[in-house]
């Protein structure tokens, strides 16, 4: 059998045409785009290029496209950010407890210089509640902080209420959108958004390439001091093939959106149906519609996602847990706990996550081979002997 990827949340490979667009960057073109010459110059067209591409897909104007090396970056710089520069107006942060921990350690960080930080719970499909905002906003509230889509569990937030709520308080809004940029169609404006992550490596572009949207006007410190590269926002030479990359990444997503999203939605509902007719004793993680296309997280009763993930690896096929592995013991995932699930079925958890080269055949065969792994690892496992 075909080796059978469906871990395209953590990350995609670059694309062909991607790495053609790159390659001319590492050699031929190599000035340093902060230089006047005409060596500089050509590296800065490519990168305004890419730049402008980028902004038009977000419905945003060039300038407030700030580049960075990631997803975890752009979190750090707009949190501490917007933090820093608005300390005399306020000391309140709001986000959510299912963020990443790119947000969620930046959140930490920020308690320890004294701000205080409101973390929202979700309800039992990981939905924020938007009067739950409501509620935590107070007068000393800058900045509220929900990711666009869970990289667990695949739900898509009320970005555009929240946005809303923020914007008639006059509050910032920064959403984590890593794992919507370039899988749903959406615009800054449309969903309220003053400042926003991605990254290229999630949608088929280079890894250690990101982005954060910062919407003209906002007041925000930079992160990386040196030079006054990207408009004195983040210091340090650009990664030109890196951008150019990005930009030919998103042009290429832009040119498939809508129907990724139908075929990779009917996949996973396929997905989702085979495989409640084959196991009992399973959970579907994540709001049944307001989800990812590509998203599958299942709770298997009596069994650890570890040992579901090795079994599977070893038939080719790869996915990820939804519990992350410390160097001695194995914590349950605060997404998976945060939305109620006991210790017993977060560490039961496995996430698919589907892309690009998924066909429906890879879909048959996990649907087959899944219930194999977990009729073993089921008649091995004394919790499933004392549950028959
Ligand atoms: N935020 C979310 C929601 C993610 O899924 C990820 C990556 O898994 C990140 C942030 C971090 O992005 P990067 O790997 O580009 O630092």
């Amino acid at each position: 059998m075909n080796p059978i990827y469906m871990d395209y949340a953590a990350t995609t490979p670059t694309d062909q045409r991607v790495v053609e667009a790159m390659m001319p960057y590492f050699g031929e073109i190599y000035g340093n785009p902060s230089s006047l010459h005409g060596f500089g110059q050509e590296a800065r067209a490519a990168m305004e290029e890419a730049r402008a591409k980028i902004a038009a897909f977000l419905g945003a104007k060039p300038a407030e496209i700030v580049f960075t090396s990631g997803g975890t970056e752009s979190d750090n710089f707009a949190i501490k950010g917007v933090a820093w520069a608005n300390r005399k107006k306020g000391d309140h942060v709001i986000t959510s407890a299912i963020e990443h921990h790119a947000v969620l350690e930046t959140c930490r960080f920020l308690e320890k210089e004294g701000f205080r930080v409101t973390y929202l719970p979700v309800d039992e499909d990981g939905l924020v509640d938007p009067a739950d905002v409501v509620k935590a906003i107070t007068d000393r509230t800058i900045l509220i902080s929900i990711m666009h889509a869970n990289n667990e569990i695949g739900t898509i937030q009320p970005i555009a209420e929240i946005g809303r709520i923020a914007k008639e308080k006059g509050i910032c809004f920064h959403t984590d959108a890593v794992q919507t940029f370039g899988h749903l169609p959406f615009t800054v404006d449309e969903l309220n958004i003053d400042l926003l992550s991605a990254s290229a490596h999630k949608l088929y572009g280079p890894k250690g390439m990101g982005l954060l949207y910062i919407r003209k006007g906002t007041r925000i410190t930079p992160l990386v001091h040196g030079g006054d590269q990207e408009s004195g926002r983040r210091a340090s030479t650009q990664n030109v093939p890196g951008i150019v990359g990005f930009g030919k990444a998103v042009e290429l997503a832009a040119a498939t959106l809508q129907e990724e999203v139908v075929r990779l939605t009917s996949l996973r509902d396929r997905f989702i149906q085979g495989i409640f007719e084959r196991i009992d004793g399973i959970r579907l993680n994540g709001h049944p519609a307001r989800r990812l296309p590509n998203n599958i997280n299942l709770s298997v009763e009596s069994i650890e996602g570890e040992g579901m993930i090795l079994s599977l690896d070893m038939m080719g096929i790869a996915c990820s847990t939804g519990s992350a592995c410390s160097s001695s013991s194995l914590e349950p995932s605060h997404v998976l706990l945060a939305i109620g699930l006991p210790h017993e079925l977060s560490h039961g958890s496995l996430r698919f996550s589907l892309g690009m080269y998924t066909k429906e055949g890879d879909i048959d065969a996990v649907l087959e081979a899944l219930p194999q792994v977990v009729g073993r690892l089921r008649a091995m496992s004394p919790l499933y002997a004392g549950k028959k």
